[in-house]
């Protein structure tokens, strides 16, 4: 069970981006992380001015993901990493049909698209990666999934 709270978007851009900027990590925003992708959910539990974020020790695991996002990001050639979706909390993530140990849980996972390449190709260079071994990479038609399972010590099972 992954405890979630809410923030406002300024709050959340607020201190997740603190912790981006102290990490190095340049070319993705915190509403990246939590906020993507939920605005067609439809549902009247929406509540577009809050967010429900990860626990703030979480922000660790997706800092570690944006150094990977970044290499892969960099690879073979320069073009933009977007995300579809990223952090889940438990309730979204069940109303999606996540998987119940779901990695996006953790924020350690995301479902990524790279401009000009196809995620065949993504999943590829992400397998080219010298971290590679601590990766879960799935690959599906239209995005491929990343996480850092084995840098978080989540190594089995085999959860997306
Ligand atoms: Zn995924």
């Amino acid at each position: 069970m992954t405890l979630a709270f809410a923030m406002t978007k300024d709050e959340w851009v607020e201190v997740c981006g603190e912790a981006l900027e102290a990490g190095g990590i340049e070319h993705f925003h915190p509403l990246e992380i939590c906020d993507v992708g939920r605005e067609s959910l439809g549902t009247k539990l929406y509540q577009p001015w809050k967010l429900r974020v990860p626990p703030l020790h979480l922000i660790h695991n997706a800092i570690l993901l944006c150094r990977v996002l970044l290499d892969l990001r960099s690879s073979r050639r320069v073009m933009p990493v977007r995300v579809n979706s990223w952090y889940r909390d438990s309730s979204y993530n069940h109303r999606i049909g996540g998987v119940p140990r779901s990695m996006h849980l953790t924020c350690g996972a995301a479902d990524v698209v790279k401009a000009g390449f196809t995620p065949s190709e993504v999943a590829d260079m992400l397998e080219a990666h010298p971290d590679s071994a601590q990766f879960g990479i799935g690959r599906y038609k239209t995005f491929t999934h990343i996480d850092i399972r084995g840098m978080i010590g989540r190594s089995a099972p085999a959860r997306w």
